[in-house]
């Protein structure tokens, strides 16, 4: 379902579904992904799951889930919630520490609602859900791969350096020199400032 043609209408037009315009999807770490769904949390934040339709949007863009996917206000809730232990915990492994234990209790308990499969068709992995809650499902899909990036270790999560952002991402880079978590969005914005500062001589 990903990239459903009926979720691509332009965001200008209020009656128009949200899609991939609303979100901020330049992230490789699907966890990571779900964090940048509250964005500029450093500046002005931008909220872009304000209602569960949105929640299912970007679900379905990230290939878990379809336009039938069933949403509610406290899916949405709950999801939040899951994001907000997300960011704190990267934060924390970012900083070399341990992640607070009710964040990783909660992390915990999503993971152990992990019941979709990973299926192969026409040589593509995708997350087939279960029937019954199949949106927290797909949650939980999102928990573990934030476990699974978190807990791997290997000292290659980081803070996005956009003064406004506070975004996280994997570092994979050679010689790990990666400052932001999307070239496309923050990694522009900060190339840009620094070109009108050399301009104007104040950089
Ligand atoms: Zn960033």
């Amino acid at each position: 379902m990903t990239g459903s043609p009926a979720l691509r209408g332009p965001s200008s037009r209020a009656d128009a579904p949200p899609g991939p315009e609303d979100f901020r999807l330049g992230n490789e770490i699907l966890a990571f992904r779900f964090v940048a769904t509250l964005s500029e949390r450093r500046g002005n934040p931008v909220e872009r799951i304000p209602t569960p339709e949105h929640l299912r949007a970007w679900l379905t863009l990230n290939g878990l889930g379809g336009p039938d996917l069933p949403v509610s206000e406290a899916l949405l809730r709950d999801a939040r919630v899951l994001r907000e232990a997300v960011h704190r915990a990267g934060t924390a492994v970012a900083a070399d520490e341990a992640p607070d234990p009710a964040d990783e209790a909660l992390l915990n308990r999503w993971t152990a609602r992990h019941r979709a499969r990973l299926v192969l068709t026409g040589g593509r992995a995708r997350w087939r859900l279960p029937e019954t809650d199949p949106a927290r499902a797909a949650l939980a899909v999102v928990a573990v791969d934030a476990v699974a990036t978190l807990g791997s270790g290997d000292g290659v999560v980081k803070r996005c350096e956009q003064s406004t952002c506070d975004g996280l991402f994997v570092d994979t880079s050679r010689g790990r020199r990666r400052r932001w978590c999307s070239m496309a969005t923050c990694g522009n914005k900060v190339k840009k400032a620094n070109l009108k500062a050399a301009r104007t001589g104040t950089g």
